[in-house]
């Protein structure tokens, strides 16, 4: 792995210190920056600025409204405003440059069902429906007159958003805010935590992997999937851990016509357009906690299981052909596949940003604007995201969700 060469920081002691500078990092630098100005000193330690192994690099960053708790439509809600309004938001910041467009995709998402699981999806569209989203349900026969593509024998139907659904450019995001942030007075630098200091009930400082110590009035933990290594820092425990997830871009000798959404098979493969070619990844059939470092593609996954499932969903898919692949590792909340957004209760000024399980990058520009608002004022002002406290974690009290994918 090339890492930059790791720069020390410019002073001693920050209100504020934020580990990891990706998404998660740079929407809290923002939003901080934006609120505090000059006021507050703020540090982003990043281990490794190319973002190579980050999740947001390596993120197929899609947005849905699809969700079955209300909190989780809503983040994205406020996410599609921001992808929407990202050039004006950055203009100040891109004086003679144009402002990042993100291009963003409107191309919906399709959430295939079961007989069985129709019911189920029809109550979940009538709740995103109910929270503004255009979320409609589909029986199988206009199912197969919207999408002609689709074999729908084996479905009870389709959940399909019209609108403001689709992907975007994920390191778009991530290097709006980062500049955004600079340009706001945010220092970040090149370095990793290694360790943290802790005095009675607070973290006091962060330790450098170049040995220096630098105090912090707040510490933010932006990690990722390297979440639990920064918590044990603080001596204290998140069930969240690195689980891959492979992508695959492949040329279909067949084109699909017509507007393609992301389709969610039952199988739990998907499936969208990229340019000219296609996108599918699915969960690996060894779900399990991974290395830090291992980011090998099983090229098995796609041939035994992916593709086979392509085929039976969209018979056009009969012959294709692998252009490109990677491996990302999710930050897997083992508890209940949510983000983790708080104080810590016992260690109060360590806050977590952690857990987002596969839709943290939708969810960053509000979880930012979330955790600055928690920092700033110690309550929620916007959204009020209680729900994804920690204190849930020991009490071992899920806050499900069940739009996983
Ligand atoms: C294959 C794949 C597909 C995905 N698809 C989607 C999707 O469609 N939609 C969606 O919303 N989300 C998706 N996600 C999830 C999303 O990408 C993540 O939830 C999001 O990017 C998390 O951002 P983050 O900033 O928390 O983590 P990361 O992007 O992983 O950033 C964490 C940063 O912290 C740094 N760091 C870690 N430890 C230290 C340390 N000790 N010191 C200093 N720096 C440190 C790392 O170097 C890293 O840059 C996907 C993820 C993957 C892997």
């Amino acid at each position: 792995m090339a890492i930059p060469p790791y720069k020390a920081p410019s002073r001693g002691s920050y209100d504020i210190v934020i580990v990891g500078g990706a998404a998660v990092g740079s929407s809290t630098a923002y939003w901080l920056s934006q609120a505090l100005g000059e006021t507050a000193s703020i540090l982003v330690v990043e281990r490794d600025s190319s973002y190579e192994f980050s999740s947001t690099a390596l993120s197929t960053s899609a947005i849905r409204q699809q969700y079955s708790n209300p909190i989780n439509v809503k983040i994205s809600q406020f996410g599609i405003e921001i992808i929407r309004d990202f050039p004006q938001l950055m203009a100040p910041f891109f004086k003679d440059e144009p402002a990042p467009d993100l291009g963003f995709k409107e191309h919906g998402y399709l959430y295939c069902c079961t007989p069985d699981g129709a019911e189920a999806a029809k109550a979940r569209v009538e709740l995103q429906r109910s929270l503004g989203a255009h979320t409609v349900f589909l029986e199988p026969g206009p199912l197969k007159d919207r999408f002609p593509w689709l074999n729908v024998e084996d479905l009870g139907g389709g959940a399909w958003g019209s609108r403001d659904e689709g992907w975007f450019d994920s390191m778009g995001l991530l290097n709006g805010f980062r500049r955004a942030a600079r340009g706001s007075g945010v220092e970040y630098i090149d370095n990793a935590v290694v360790g943290l200091d802790l005095e009675g009930n607070r973290v006091v400082a962060v330790r450098l992997s170049t040995g220096e110590t630098v105090s912090c009035g707040t510490l933010v933990n932006a990690a990722g999937p390297r979440a639990q290594q920064v918590a044990a820092m603080a001596g204290l425990s998140i069930p969240v851990e690195p689980r891959k997830r492979y992508s695959f871009v492949f040329a279909s000798a067949t084109p699909i016509p017509g507007r393609v959404p992301n389709v969610i098979d039952l199988t739990g493969t998907f499936v969208r357009p990229e340019g000219e070619l296609f996108l599918t990844g699915n969960t690996p059939q060894k779900e399990i906690a991974r290395d830090y470092e291992d980011f090998e593609t099983d090229m098995d996954e796609f041939d035994d299981y992916i593709w086979p499932a392509l085929y039976h969903r969209i018979p056009a898919f009969d012959a294709l052909k692998v252009q490109q692949f990677w491996t990302g590792h999710y930050e897997y909340n083992t508890l209940d596949h949510n983000g983790i957004v708080g104080f810590h209760p016992g260690i109060s000024n360590f806050m977590f940003a952690n857990g987002f399980s596969g839709h943290g990058l939708q969810q960053s520009p509000a979880v930012g604007r979330a955790v600055s608002e928690l920092i700033i004022h110690g309550a929620f002002q916007t959204l009020d995201l209680t729900p994804f406290r920690y204190e849930r974690v020991p009490a071992n009290e899920p806050f499900l969700e069940e739009a996983v994918i």
